[in-house]
C-alpha cells in the first residue's frame, strides 16, 4: 500500500502506479456475486457475537438454517428456548407447524432459508427490544444481502414491522404482495406459527398466504 505523499512523487516522476488487485476469485460459489469467504466470515462474526446483553444468557447463536441460495427466506422472531438450545431456528412445536405450512406448497426446509431478526433468545421469550434489533439486525441485513431472495415470507408482527418499518397491525399487512427494502424485494407477510397454535381458526388465512408464496414464487 502507497503513502499519499509515495504516490505523488510517483506520479511527478512519470512512473505508473501498479494497483494489487482487490481478491482473488479461488473462493467465489455459485451465489451470484458473492463468495463462500462472504457468507463463512459474517456466519463466523455472528456465531461470536456479543454486542448485546443476549449474548451472556444465550446458550447457542441461531444463526439461520437452509440454503443460502433460495429462493424463499423465510424471517421469524427469535430463538425460543428448544431454537437456544439446539442451534437451528423453528425446532419446537412452532417449527413443526411451519414446517407442515411448508409441506403445504410442496417446499422442505432445505429448499428455503430460515432467519430471525434475532439470533440470540430473548429470557423467557419475551419481545425484541429496540436496542437488541438494532444490534442485531445487521447481520440479517447480510445475509438477506448475500441470500438477495426472489420472496422474503415475513412470520409475525415483529418481523413484518422490522422489514417494512411500520407499525400496521398484521391483520391488515397479510393478504398483499409487499415490498422490502431498497431491492423492493417481493414480502409476503403471514401469521407466526406459534400465534397459528395458539388460534387455530386462522390457519385458513395462513395457507391463502402460503398459495401467495407459491404463485410468487413460480412467476418468471
Ligand atoms: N419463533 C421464532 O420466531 N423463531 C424461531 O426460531 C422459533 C420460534
Amino acid at each position: 500500500m502507497l503513502t499519499q505523499e509515495q504516490r505523488y512523487i510517483l506520479q511527478e516522476m512519470g512512473i505508473p502506479i501498479w494497483e494489487e488487485r482487490k481478491s482473488v476469485e479461488k473462493n467465489e460459489t455459485d451465489l451470484p456475486g458473492v463468495s463462500s469467504d462472504d457468507w463463512d466470515s459474517l456466519k463466523k462474526e455472528a456465531m461470536s457475537c456479543v454486542k448485546c446483553p443476549l449474548s451472556q444468557t444465550r446458550q447457542h447463536v441461531v444463526f439461520g438454517v437452509g440454503n443460502p441460495q433460495a429462493e424463499l427466506l423465510i424471517i421469524g422472531e427469535a430463538p425460543g428456548a428448544n431454537e437456544d438450545r439446539v442451534g437451528e431456528p423453528f425446532v419446537g412445536r412452532a417449527g413443526q407447524l411451519l414446517d407442515a405450512m411448508l409441506a403445504s406448497i410442496d417446499l422442505k426446509r432445505q429448499d428455503i432459508y430460515i432467519a430471525n431478526i434475532l439470533k440470540c433468545r430473548p429470557p423467557n421469550n419475551r419481545d425484541p427490544t429496540p436496542a437488541e434489533v438494532a444490534a442485531c439486525t445487521p447481520y440479517l441485513e447480510r445475509q438477506i444481502a448475500h441470500i438477495k431472495p426472489k420472496l422474503i415470507l415475513a412470520l409475525g408482527r415483529i418481523a413484518a414491522h422490522y422489514l417494512l418499518g411500520v407499525d400496521t397491525p398484521l391483520g391488515k399487512l397479510r393478504g398483499q404482495v409487499l415490498q422490502y427494502g431498497e431491492s423492493k424485494t417481493d414480502l409476503i407477510v403471514t401469521y407466526h406459527p406459534a400465534y397459528l397454535l395458539r388460534t387455530p381458526k386462522e390457519k385458513g388465512k395462513a395457507y391463502r398466504d402460503m398459495l401467495t408464496v407459491k404463485r410468487k414464487l413460480s412467476e418468471v
